[in-house]
């Protein structure tokens, strides 16, 4: 499936709903979350819909490493000090929208463990 009509990650890729984009390439995603857990929190996405990290790295290994280089080049252009990658996967891990998105988030001390 590349696109899911209900899926609100899809329709900020197909700009039906807005989003605040940072970074776009052929086949992601960069925008800030709206609800931002440190000073510099954007979500990458890949634009077609698939569910998790694991479904994008089997679709296509080269779109999960975009994905993280995509990540890096938004905390460059931040100028963030360090930065923390996470994919929430399944609703226990606090996965709240089921298309794929790395968190990257910096500008602050980020604790460990992260609880
Ligand atoms: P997760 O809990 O890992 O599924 O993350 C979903 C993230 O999407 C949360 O951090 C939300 O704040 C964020 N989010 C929800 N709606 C929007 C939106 N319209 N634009 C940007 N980020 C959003
Ligand atoms: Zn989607």
């Amino acid at each position: 499936v590349s696109a899911d009509p209900d899926c609100l990650f899809c329709k900020i890729v197909a700009r039906e709903i807005p989003g605040d984009v940072v970074r776009e390439t052929e086949s992601t995603l960069a925008f800030r979350d709206i609800e931002p857990q440190a000073p510099s929190h954007v979500l990458v996405v890949p634009k077609d819909h698939l569910a998790s990290a694991a479904e994008v790295a089997e679709a296509d290994a080269s779109l999960l490493a975009l994905m993280v280089t995509e990540a890096a080049a938004v905390a460059e252009t931040d100028g963030v000090d360090g930065y923390r990658l996470v994919f929430n996967t399944g609703a226990a891990a606090n996965q709240t929208v089921f298309h794929a998105h790395l968190h990257m988030l910096g500008g602050r001390r980020m604790g460990w463990p992260p609880g």
